[in-house]
């Protein structure tokens, strides 16, 4: 397990990386949050420890830009003060957990244990499933009750933007935009819209009992159970 901490403050970085690595964790240690942002993208972690007080280029900020790339990571804020505004500010950029200064170690200890073992759930599997539809994102493969569905490109995009929003309605316009990365909708795209959506049923439902993919009326798409059924 790998673990970025970004603290500006030598002290408190040394002690959380010799009580991480003692404890077996692989540590790597930034003192800025451009150095903390750069290793980010450049490396791969399980766990991102973020100080929320950096010079110049804050731990909000660095947050903020790594949610913006799209970085999953899980991570842990470290705020200086016990104040709800930093907490709510952290966690509304995308943090998970938050330790308030000064703290014990095995407090951090303990979070950051809990955040890996979610971490290894939420984060690390590339694969998502509804009912027993199973999309695995690495391998590019779908299958319904075991058995493989052979997809075109568009074909397993749309499900998998499907699954991201399952349970909830997903409209044209959504599809349009995410999937076909078009801003406006039109005809055009309207109609291949409905013709994948229904090649895609043809696949994916046809074959079995229980229908996954849902047209609500007016709306949009909706895979599995969920609101407006
Ligand atoms: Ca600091």
């Amino acid at each position: 397990m790998r673990i970025l901490v970004v603290e500006d403050e030598d002290k408190v970085a040394n002690a959380i990386r010799e009580g991480l690595e003692s404890t077996g964790y692989e540590v790597r240690t930034a003192r800025t949050g451009e150095e903390g942002y750069v290793f980010a993208r450049q490396e791969s972690f399980d766990l991102l420890i973020l100080d929320l007080m950096l010079p110049r280029c804050s731990g909000a900020d660095v947050l903020k830009r790594l949610r913006e790339i799209g970085a999953q990571l899980p991570v842990l804020v470290l705020t200086a003060k016990d104040t709800v505004q930093d907490r709510v500010a952290g966690l509304d950029l995308g943090a998970d957990d938050y330790v308030v200064k000064p703290f014990a170690f095995p407090e951090l200890l303990a979070r950051v244990r809990a955040l890996l073992r979610r971490g290894s759930a939420d984060y690390g599997s590339l694969k998502m499933r509804q009912d027993d539809l199973e999309m695995d994102l690495v391998a590019r493969r779908v299958a319904r009750s075991g058995h493989p569905l052979s997809l075109t490109v568009k074909e397993f995009e749309v499900v998998e933007f499907l699954l991201r929003n399952k349970g909830h309605v997903v409209s044209r316009e959504m599809l349009a935009q995410e999937v076909w990365k078009v801003a406006e909708r039109a005809t055009p795209i309207d109609n291949a819209i409905d013709i994948t959506i229904n090649r895609l049923r043809r696949k994916l439902d046809d074959p079995y009992e229980k229908k996954l993919l849902r047209t609500v009326r007016g709306m949009g798409f909706i895979l599995g159970e969920g609101e407006r059924s």
